[in-house]
Parts: structure tokens; sequence; C-alpha cells
């Protein structure tokens, strides 16, 4: 798939002069394929991931095709919501600043009809607008179709999901027959090539491989976080990186609202956006986020679908994404077209096969990496400081700040210079901040540290089982085996390994086992004694046994 320039497709100064100033290099490869197509008439289906430009695919042809003399609608794009509709008109006012005569305007739900009719009568020629809204001017003929010349479905795919179809159908018989159509979509379905068959002619399909899905340039990474350290780490990871914009993924809405709720109780703007919100909400949370007055978007990925905003440096996938096309969009949001950006995943203990599957999927390499540390967080916070402080100085104009030090160096005697000012005025900012640190002294990198070295089962699947009886009592890996084959009918080779000590015994059960165990050794017997089973508990070592030699696992030691 070649990329192309645009100084080399056939479009005027103008629209070359505007796309410069918003700051395209090239055209994409969904840019590259379609304008070429569409410039010459053709009906074009274009799939592409989000993100990859698909908007500029139909909006520069089109401006191409108005004519700014006629103060008649001649493009007609069709958008599955109210953000969406809003974005593309956006994309389309930037496109549009060089040409003259020509007015875009949106029409979606929410927004005062009466407002949305005067503004028809001025007579502009694109309009963009949500099938709902557009089939309500439509029914009070307000909206003329007799003169489109040009119709787009953008995102189509989401326009089926959410139930458009027949809408769609409704509107596109309205216009007139010769009109050129085109089709985008992240997704190809063939609810969408039944709906090409009948309202595209001769259409050429452009599929751009899903192979290009992942943005190269963005580094992925993902940390071994236990559920609750989450929330930690994710503010270690604003914290070392500052991003100017972040996205966090949750899977739920209540997850969403609560980590918003704890990043707020840390000090961080956040806020979050999920299907719950009212749509003047949504709006507000996204306004914020653009302008950067909240630094943190907290987003399930239904509620973050198609939104469009530049300079997310950082996204975070708190929860594991549930599907793997998820984690593909998600990551889209950060390192948009051609800009980097990270992407940061939260991967718990065996959710490390759901990653790998991600990773294949994505023809991806997601490279695991420690958290930043206390140190490193340190150094970090002291670095900013440092950097701060040199602004000031730069700045200048200290002289009322001066005498201050001169008024303290005066009171403080011969011994103490301006070193020990400064140093006393950086403990003073500092002091705390530090030393709040040294309280969490838990790394998250870590997360078995406080585990008994043994208590972990040896391979992933299975879980740990204490037995209260050890080499003391004569017990042998076979009674073990014996006992528990026996009890719940479990193939014997499925136990895994068996670690006999002097009072207790490690044994290793597979996960799906280890409840049906636990209930059916309950108060049952091994080589005639009498057993307690329970899973291992991850408990620090204990210097000193009790007195009475009972073996209970918290004062269990490694042999
Ligand atoms: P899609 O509809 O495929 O999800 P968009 O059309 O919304 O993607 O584009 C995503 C972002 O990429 C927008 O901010 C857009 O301005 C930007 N963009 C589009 N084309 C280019 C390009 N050729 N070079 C750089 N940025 C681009
Ligand atoms: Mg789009």
């Amino acid at each position: 798939m070649t990329e192309r320039k645009f100084e080399d497709m056939p479009i005027s100064p103008a629209t070359l002069r505007a796309v410069q100033e918003m700051g395209f290099e090239e055209a994409t490869p969904i840019q590259s394929e379609t304008i070429p197509l569409i410039l010459n008439g053709k009906d074009v289906i274009g799939q592409s991931q989000t993100g990859s430009g698909k908007t500029a695919s139909f909006a520069i042809p089109c401006l191409e095709k108005i004519d700014p003399a006629l103060r008649q609608i001649q493009a007609l794009i069709l958008c599955p919501t109210r953000e969406l509709a809003i974005q593309v008109s956006e994309e389309f006012r930037k496109l549009l600043k060089y040409h003259s005569g020509i007015a875009v305007l949106p029409i979606y739900g929410g927004q005062p009809i009466n407002r949305q009719i005067l503004a028809l009568k001025k007579g502009a020629q694109v309009i963009i607008g949500t099938p709902g809204r557009v089939m309500d001017h439509m029914r009070r003929h307000t909206l003329k179709m007799e003169t489109v010349c040009y119709a787009v479905l953008d995102e189509a795919d989401e326009m089926l999901d959410m139930g458009f179809r027949e809408d769609i159908e409704t509107i596109l018989s309205a216009t007139p027959k010769e009109r050129q159509t085109v089709m985008f979509s992240a997704t190809m379905s063939p609810e969408i090539l039944e709906l090409s068959k009948q309202y595209l002619k001769d259409p050429e399909m452009v599929k751009i491989n899903r192979k290009e899905l992942t943005v190269p340039q963005i580094e992925q990474v993902y940390f071994d976080v236990k559920e609750r350290d989450k929330l930690e780490a994710l503010c270690r990871l604003i914290d070392s990186y500052e991003p100017k914009l972040c996205i966090v993924f949750c899977n739920t809405k209540k997850r969403v609202d609560d980590v918003v709720e704890q990043l707020l109780s840390r000090g961080y703007f956040a806020d979050g956006l999920h299907g719950d919100l009212k749509q003047a909400q949504r709006d507000r949370v996204m306004q914020k986020f653009r302008s950067g007055a909240i630094e943190i978007l907290v987003a399930t990925d239904v509620a973050a679908r198609g939104i469009d905003v530049d300079d997310v440096d950082m996204v975070v996938n708190f929860d594991l994404p549930q599907d793997e096309e998820y984690y593909v969009h998600r990551i889209g949001r950060t390192g948009r077209a051609g800009k980097t950006g990270k992407a940061f995943t939260f991967c718990a203990g065996r959710e490390i096969y759901q990653l790998r599957d991600i990773m294949r999927y994505a023809n991806t390499k997601i490279l695991r990496q420690k958290l930043p540390t206390l140190t490193d967080m340190e150094a970090t916070k002291t670095s900013l400081f440092e950097e701060k402080v040199q602004t000031i100085i730069e700045a200048g104009d200290l002289a009322k700040y001066a005498a201050i030090v001169e008024e303290i160096l005066s009171r403080c005697g011969e011994e103490v210079d301006v070193v020990d000012v400064a140093a006393a005025l950086v403990k003073l900012e500092l002091g705390e901040k530090l030393a709040s640190m040294e309280n969490k002294k838990n790394d998250l990198n870590a997360p078995n540290h406080f585990v008994h070295p043994s208590a972990q089962p040896k391979e992933d699947g299975m879980v740990r089982l204490f037995v209260n009886a050890g080499k003391k009592n004569q017990i042998r890996a076979k009674d073990i085996v014996g006992a528990f084959a026996g009890e719940t009918g479990m193939p014997g080779k499925l136990i895994g390994a068996i670690e006999i000590f002097d009072e207790f015994t490690y044994v290793d059960v597979p996960y799906t086992y280890a409840k049906e165990i636990l209930r059916r050794m309950e108060g049952n017997k091994i080589k005639g004694r009498k057993v307690n089973v329970e899973r291992a508990k991850k408990v620090m070592p204990r210097q000193n046994r009790k007195k009475d030699g009972r073996s209970s696992q918290h004062h269990v030691r490694q042999e």
C-alpha cells in the first residue's frame, strides 16, 4: 500500500493549503487509495481502522465537487452520532478554510430544530447529519434532497449497528439516482455489502489490511499488576510520564466511576465517559478534555468509540480489553497520524494468555516492563522541581525574594550560608512529598514479596494447597494422591508438585479441581489421620514456631 503526497493528487491549491496547515504530511493509505477514485466520480466502499483518516478521504474530494455559486445542498454526509457529526464538520471547516463560498452545516438531534431550519435556508452546500434528524427535516420539507449529487455513509458499520438501516434507505431513496455514493467503515459485514449493492453503482472496494491496524510508532508495554495495586500503578505512570492527555480504559461503567473518584481524591484532574451519561454531559466532558481542563479521561470502549482527540499521548488499559479488536481501537487513540504515544496495559496473572491472543491478532509485540519504582519517582519529582526552580531563576525579577533570603541569613549568624538557606527551602517544598513516598514502601514490581516463597504453585493454572501433615506423620506423595483422587475422582496424574515438609505438605492441584478437593477433604483423613486441607496462605514465614508444635500456616518455615 503506497502512501501518496497530497501534492500529487488533482486537488485545488485551496485544499492543499488547508491540508498543509492541518499538518498532514502525506495521505494515509485509505486516503491515497480512495481520494483519486472519488475524484474520478466512482462509487467507493472504503474500509480502514479507526483513526486512519477516513473523514478527509471523503471530505477532500467533496470540496472539489461543490459549486460555490449554487446555494443548495450538494453533499449529504450521514454519521451515526452527534459527536461524530460534529467531528466531521470540524474537519470540513478546517479543510475548506481557503475555499470561499462553501458552507457546511451539521444537523443532529438535541439542537433546536428551528435554528437548523434557519441555517438551512441560508443555503449550505454540505449537510452533515445523523439519520434521525435528517429524517426529521425531510418530513418537514426543510431539507431539499433533490439537489444532492454526493452522498456519504460515514462509519457505516456503526450506523447499521445502531439500527439506522431503514432510515438510511429512506434518505438515499429521496436523493437523485445519478448521485455519487461512497461508504466508509472501520469493519466490513455482509449487511454493509448488501446495502452497497442496493445503493452504490459498480463500487470500487478499498480495504486497508488488518495488519496495518496497529500504529507501529506506539510504544506498547504491559505491567503485571494485581487488581488492588492498579490505581497506585496508574498514578505512578501518570506521575512519571506526565502525559498531556491520557485516556484510561475500563470494561464497565461502574469501574469508570470508581477510577474517576479515586483519581480525584488523589488530586488528579480526571473525568469519566460512559453510556449512562446524557449527551450534554458527554459533550461537556469531551470539551473539558479537548481543552486540557482535565488531563485524564476514564472511559468504556463504547463511550470512547469514534471519539477523536489529537495529542492523546498515553493510553492505559486499566482493564484488559474484552475483545482483541478493542485493544487495537483503544491504542489507536494515541500516536495518531505520526505522533508518538504510549500504550500501557495492566495484566494480572493468568490474563497473560488473553494478552498473547491480542498480540497475535494485532500482530504486535507488547513488552513487559517494570513499573517505575519509588526511587524512580523520587528522582522524577526532584528533577521536576529542579527544572521549575531553574525556570524561575531564568525569569528573573527576584529582588523582593532575595531580600528575604538576606534577612534570613542575617538572623542566622556566621556559620549559616546561602546553601543552607536554600537547602532549608528545598526541604520545605519537597520534604513532605518525598517522605510520603517513603511511607509507601510496597514495591509493586514484586507482587509476591509478602508471599511465602514456597506457598506459590510451581505452574500456572494450579492452586497450591496446604495439608497439616508431613514427614513426621509418615505422609508420602502417594498417600496424598490416593486421598485427593479417591475423594474427587480426579485423575491422579493431574496433581502437580507435592512438597513434603516435617509438619506439613504443599500440594499443587489444577485450579479447576481445587474447590472440589477442599470441599471433599473437609474433615477427611489421610493415612488414618484427620487432616486439615486449605489453600496455602501467602504469609511471611515467622522466625519462631509455636511451642505446642501444632502446624498452622502462620508459622511455617521453609525447611
Ligand atoms: P477515522 O474516521 O478513520 O477514524 P479520522 O478521519 O477521524 O479517522 O482521522 C483521525 C485523525 O487523523 C484526525 O485528527 C485527522 O485530522 C487526522 N488525519 C487525517 N488524515 C491525516 C493525514 N494524512 N496526516 C495526518 N493526520 C491526519
Ligand atoms: Mg471516522
